[in-house]
Parts: C-alpha cells; sequence; structure tokens
C-alpha cells in the first residue's frame, strides 16, 4: 500500500508493475490543493511524461542581491520548465492506475500495528474507520508524514515555509527566473518571480524564527511594483530540509517529502523524489518476489537512493549551511566577485537537479570564493573526490 497520491506516491505505484499496489490519498481530488512552484528540469517532464503541463519554458536567470546589484545570466539552453502541477498530479496518478494501482481518495492513513509478518492499517474515510492488512507500506505522505512518524523514523534537520501568489500581470521578459536573495527579503531562503505567460508568480521561503512569510511576500510585491495587481491563485506550505537519517523498517518504506527527498539549496522536490520512487518500487518487487519484508530486505531501496540522488542532497545540506551563515554583506560581496562574464559563463552552466556541480568550476574560476566558507567549501571539494 501506498500512503499519499502526490506525484511521489503514484511515482512509486506506476513503477512497480505487476504488484496489486493501492495507493490511500487524504484529499477527495488528486492534485489539490496545490503547494508548489512548479519549476523543473525538462527531464522531470520527461520522467512523467508531462509534456502537455509545460506553461512556459526558462532559459536564464536574474539574480537580486541585497544592496541593489543585479546579476543577468542568460544562457542557450533550457533550463526548467514551468508546469501546471495539479495536472502534473493528475498524469502521475494515472500513470499509476495504468499499471494496475486501485486509488483510493478521501481517505486518511490513521496509523498501523504489526500483525505478524504484515502490518494491519488504520483508514479513516467518509463511511468512518476501515482496516487493511498489507506487507508492505510506502509512505510517500508530505514532509508530515504520519507513516514515518509511528515508524519512529526521526525528524528533519529542519523545515521552511512558503508563501506563492499568482498574479493577472504579463511580464515584458519571458525566459528569466528572476530570484531575491538577503536578510529582508527571504531570510534563510529565497524569493522569485516568474513568468507564466499573461500571468507571474510570485513567491518566496523563509527558516524559522523569522515571523511570516506572509509579510515577505507583501514586502516583495510593493518592491518589485506589484502589490496592486489582481491575485489569483495563492499556494502556501513548507519543504522539509535534510533527508532522514532512516527511511526504512520492517514492513515500511518512506520516499519523497516523507523521507526530506528535497534538494536543500532550492526546495525542489519533484525529481529526487521521482527518483527515489522509482528506486522503491523496485526494492518492493523485489521484496514481494523474496515474500520478505523485513527491514534487511528493503535495505537496497535506502543504498540506492543515498548512492544516486542521497549525493546531491548530503552536498546541498553543506552549501546550504554556507548559505545561511552569509550575512547581506557577505552577499553584496559575493555579488561583486560574480559580476564578470567568465563566472557569470560558469553560472549559466549550472542544473537545477544537480547545483553543487557549479562549485568546482566556479572555484577554479574565481578561487577567492573560498574564503566565504572554507571548511565547507573544502569538504565539498574532499566528498566529490570521495575521501
Ligand atoms: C511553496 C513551495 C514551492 C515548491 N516549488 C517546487 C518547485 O518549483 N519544484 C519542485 O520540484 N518542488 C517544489 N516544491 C516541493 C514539491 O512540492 C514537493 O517536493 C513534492 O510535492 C513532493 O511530492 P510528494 O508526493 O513526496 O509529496 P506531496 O506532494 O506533499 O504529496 C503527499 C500526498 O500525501 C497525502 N497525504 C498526507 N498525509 C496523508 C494521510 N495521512 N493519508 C493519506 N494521504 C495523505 C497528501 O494529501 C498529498 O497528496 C515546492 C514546495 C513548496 C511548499
Amino acid at each position: 500500500m501506498v500512503v499519499g497520491g502526490g506525484p511521489v506516491g503514484s511515482t512509486v505505484a506506476a513503477h512497480a508493475s505487476g504488484l496489486q499496489t493501492m495507493v490511500v490519498e487524504e484529499h477527495d481530488a488528486i492534485g489539490s490543493p496545490v503547494q508548489c512552484t512548479g519549476i523543473i528540469h525538462p527531464r522531470v517532464v520527461k520522467m512523467a511524461e508531462a509534456e502537455e503541463t509545460v506553461i512556459n519554458t526558462i532559459t536564464g536567470l536574474k539574480l537580486y542581491f541585497p544592496g541593489g546589484r543585479v546579476l543577468e545570466v542568460p544562457s542557450d539552453e533550457v533550463k526548467a520548465k514551468i508546469i501546471d502541477r495539479r495536472r502534473f498530479d493528475e498524469i502521475c496518478s494515472q500513470r499509476a492506475q495504468d499499471a494496475g494501482a486501485d486509488i483510493l481518495t478521501g481517505h486518511s492513513f490513521k496509523g498501523f500495528v504489526r500483525a505478524g509478518d504484515k502490518v494491519k492499517i488504520k483508514l479513516e474515510g467518509p463511511q468512518g474507520e476501515r482496516f487493511v492488512i498489507t506487507p508492505l507500506i510506502v509512505g510517500a505522505d508530505g514532509y508530515k508524514s504520519g507513516v514515518a512518524r509511528d515508524a519512529g523514523m526521526g525528524a528533519f534537520k529542519e523545515i521552511v515555509r512558503g508563501i506563492q501568489v499568482d498574479l493577472d500581470v504579463e511580464l515584458e521578459d519571458q525566459v528569466k527566473a528572476e530570484v531575491f536573495i538577503g536578510e529582508k527579503v527571504a531570510p534563510g531562503f529565497f524569493a522569485w518571480v516568474l513568468p507564466c505567460g499573461e500571468y507571474t508568480r510570485v513567491g518566496l521561503c523563509i527558516s524559522q524564527g523569522h515571523g511570516t512569510p506572509n509579510e515577505y511576500l507583501n514586502a516583495l510585491l510593493k518592491r518589485r511594483g506589484l502589490e496592486n495587481a489582481k491575485r489569483r491563485e495563492l499556494v502556501s506550505g513548507a519543504i522539509p530540509i535534510g533527508p532522514l537519517k532512516r527511511t526504512i523498517a520492517d514492513n515500511i518504506m518512506v520516499v519523497g517529502d516523507a523521507a526530506g527527498h528535497v534538494k536543500p539549496l532550492s526546495g525542489g522536490g519533484l525529481y529526487t523524489g521521482m527518483k527515489a520512487a522509482q528506486l522503491a518500487a523496485q526494492t518492493a518487487m523485489d521484496a514481494v518476489e523474496k515474500g520478505d519484508f523485513s527491514e534487511h530486505s528493503l535495505a537496497p531501496y535506502e543504498e540506492h537512493w543515498r548512492a544516486d540522488i542521497g549525493k546531491e542532497l548530503e552536498r546541498g545540506v553543506l552549501i546550504r549551511k554556507a548559505y545561511v551563515g552569509m550575512s547581506d554583506e557577505n552577499l553584496d560581496e559575493l555579488g561583486k566577485l560574480l559580476d564578470r562574464e567568465d563566472a557569470k559563463k560558469v553560472l549559466s552552466t549550472g542544473d537545477i537537479d544537480y547545483p553543487s556541480k557549479l562549485v568546482r568550476p566556479m572555484l577554479r574560476t574565481l578561487p577567492s570564493l573560498l574564503k566565504f566558507s572554507p571548511q565547507i567549501i573544502r569538504s565539498l571539494i574532499r566528498r566529490e573526490q570521495g575521501r
């Protein structure tokens, strides 16, 4: 059984071909409410076969530093696609159904007890309580995961909170993502303004202990001259930072936001979660074949995601540590250093799913960057070299 009918739970079910899978989703409709900006690398659109969800294509970046410097980083490559996240989730769910999964909406997972070598799950729906016995639960139930909590899998390093609004305004530049950094605009994270054709998506996330995201959103809208624009959809949500130390137990795997499979620098979790979902599905199929759902039998899932996306997540945690340690003065100093053609050229090669790959070429171009966080940067390089 998969708990959570988001893109990650649906991807597990879509890849667990031949298994009798049920996806339980607490909301009545798949894909609602949306809690996402929907900016993803084209490879993720391909993974989900969701070309029809694309709203816009991004090729460049405009980076706003606290002191007012704006770094424009154009590129000849497609860097990201902005998608309709609701439709994206529906397509992922349809793929799960095409693979034979049953989707049970309007039902919440309320806990489990062990029943021999299986687990007995309590669900709550419109008709009241219901119990299901299953050999395997895949918890893809988001950052507040009840499955991870009940299995005692620990807590995230940190949770950041976000808010976003779509505005009835058409930006002149339709190919660049605007990103704003600094204590006053989005402490501990960043803010974004994205062109989506005839409307514009504006949002931000902040670390805990800095007030409410809404205050910062209002300030950003004012700064960007958008405070009087007509509002469409308002979205809010939270993002877990840093993967859980343990994502398996007897009869249980957790995946996606539930496991902290989210890039710590950008908060993007679709690529990492869906990759981990494919690995979880493979381990589930192997466990069914062996008839063994013990933690030991599920260990390949944990080993494989750590060897794959886990490395980038670890590096992301380190880079984030360096980033949040920087004052606005440090960020402005960084902006000044980066404001030259060779550095911008390196930046333009960045991949949103693998931001840590920029560290080495950036240091080769600007060795003085080391001064911002020498220990962290050296540790990153050692990890990349496998030491
Ligand atoms: C403001 C914001 C902007 C973001 N922008 C991006 C972005 O641009 N790009 C990107 O890649 N990522 C982005 N993310 C992150 C992305 O939304 C998540 O990483 C992604 O949704 C993870 O998918 P998931 O299936 O693991 O979890 P979710 O999408 O959270 O799905 C979990 C599902 O489980 C269900 N559920 C929860 N509890 C239960 C229960 N007890 N019983 C039954 N069902 C339950 C929920 O209803 C939900 O449908 C953003 C997040 C936020 C908050």
